[in-house]
């Protein structure tokens, strides 16, 4: 790989410049989702600023480990950088810093095993699928697909107690069970389905109904068996260097189809190929590549309503459903209209909106297994908004914040199905075929 020009991700001077836009005003306390649970100043966007700073100006270590954990302590939602009105690239600035630590420090040695499995994804499938197939020895199985970590698993993290639950992982993955490719009769547009790992491993009814969405509105659709994780872990994580790795995979291999657009169901996935791979990428010879499929990357509800010509929902849905906004679809990608708009089109839905339903849902990738504490009242607060609104359904067009969701609805009581927009959308199609309208 060749770096001819030092980004932020490569030399934590270049974050001077960014650093020095905060002008301390605060306004990021009122949206920071870990701020309003532990009401410090190393908890907000202003407060790991001057700590970016102090390690600039040499008064902290970047190895040091106080500063370590308060510097990890953030969920990357982004709700600081809509609220600032200095436009400071808040995410720039703390993936920058974790890199930095990254590299002095080193990974830890289960996230290097994990990150370098990621960075195969033909070794990344086969342990995906032992794991699948033996997870009754780490999880127990409880009614309805669900499982609780038992063994070791429960020592990872506090979060994993009596109460904690996940879905079942399949047993088929998504990409294991659909064509490469799903041709349909005059195509009006030919998409890849960036599918994630969520999808392919935990949610594949997500994979199949998107497909059925796609075809429906007689789109020819690419899935690529090789596809790799986003890279968004990893770069969370501070790795820049495997996610620097893994983007160039993907876009080798959206370079070997045809089509036109990339499509996502998944805010965080389609945040990293949209916003994070022309900026990683950045001084290198992907640069360019990585621009021009980024342009062509949107989420379902924006390529249903902005791209193609979308076919309306006929079927009817009897049902009360809340949205929930996860933080990279609204916060990233902009995309918040879409999805309200694909909803309120499904004869008999009812759309009741939480009274927070863009506060962040607490997951933060392994955020709620690194500072469960905070995270586990974060989840709290969104559940109980959640149960309010008294919906039967709560929909989203994130597979990890259903995964949260479902978590903490489950431990805080609520009764709410947890489902995907798309899936929703899907149901009505099929409604409308079985003479339901
Ligand atoms: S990205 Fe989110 S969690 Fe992190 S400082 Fe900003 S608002 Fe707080
Ligand atoms: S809102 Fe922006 S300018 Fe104000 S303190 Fe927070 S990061 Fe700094």
């Amino acid at each position: 790989m060749t770096v001819s020009a030092k980004t932020v991700f490569d030399d934590l001077e270049t974050l001077k410049k960014e650093l020095i836009r905060c002008m301390k005003c605060g306004n990021c306390m009122s949206v920071c989702p870990i701020y309003n649970v532990e009401k410090k100043e190393s908890s907000v966007a202003r407060g790991k600023i001057a700590l970016g700073e102090a390690i600039l100006s040499e008064n902290i270590k970047i190895d040091d480990e106080t500063l370590v954990k308060l510097i990890f302590n953030c969920l990357v939602c982004k709700s600081c950088m809509l609220a600032c009105p200095s436009g400071v690239r808040f995410d720039r600035i703390i993936l920058g810093l974790r890199s930095a630590i990254v590299k002095k420090k080193g990974i830890p040695f289960v996230k290097k095993a994990l990150f370098g499995l990621l960075r195969n994804s033909e070794l990344f499938d086969k342990g995906m699928k032992a794991f699948a197939a033996m997870q009754g020895l780490f999880l127990s199985a409880e009614e309805e697909k669900k499982r609780k970590p038992r063994g070791f698993l429960r020592g990872i993290s506090s979060r994993f107690d009596e109460k904690f639950i996940l879905p079942e992982l399949s047993r088929e993955s998504f990409r294991d069970r659909s064509k490469e490719k799903e041709e349909v009769s005059l195509p009006q547009a030919t998409a890849l389905f960036f599918t994630g790992c969520s999808v392919n491993y935990l949610y594949p009814e997500v994979g199949d109904d998107l497909i059925y969405v796609l075809k429906e509105n007689n789109v020819t659709i690419i899935t690529p068996k090789k596809q790799n994780c986003c890279g968004m872990p990893v770069m969370v994580h501070g790795d820049i260097e495997t996610a620097r790795e893994i983007a160039k995979k993907n876009i080798d291999i959206f370079e070997k189809t045809e089509a036109q657009y990339i499509v996502t169901v998944c805010g965080s996935c389609g945040s990293a190929l949209k916003h994070e791979y022309p900026i990683i990428l950045e001084n290198t010879e992907y640069e360019e590549r990585a621009k021009k499929w980024a342009q062509k990357v949107y989420d379902i509800s924006v390529f249903l309503l902005k791209v193609i010509k979308f076919k309306e929902p006929k079927g009817k849905l009897n049902l009360k459903v809340t949205y929930h906004d996860s933080c990279h679809l609204k916060k990233s990608m902009k995309v918040f209209n879409e999805p309200r708009q694909l909803l309120k089109m499904i004869p008999g839905l009812t759309l009741v909106e939480m009274k927070k339903p863009d506060a962040c849902c607490g997951s933060g990738g392994s955020y709620h297994l690194t500072y469960a504490n905070t995270s586990l009242k974060i989840a709290k607060e969104k559940a109980e908004d959640i149960k309010a609104t008294q919906a039967n359904v709560v929909c989203t067009g994130c597979p990890a914040c259903m995964m949260e969701i479902f978590e903490s609805l489950n431990r805080f009581g609520g009764n709410c199905h947890v489902t995907h927009t798309v899936s929703l959308l899907a149901k009505s199609y099929k409604n409308e075929r079985a003479g339901n309208v």
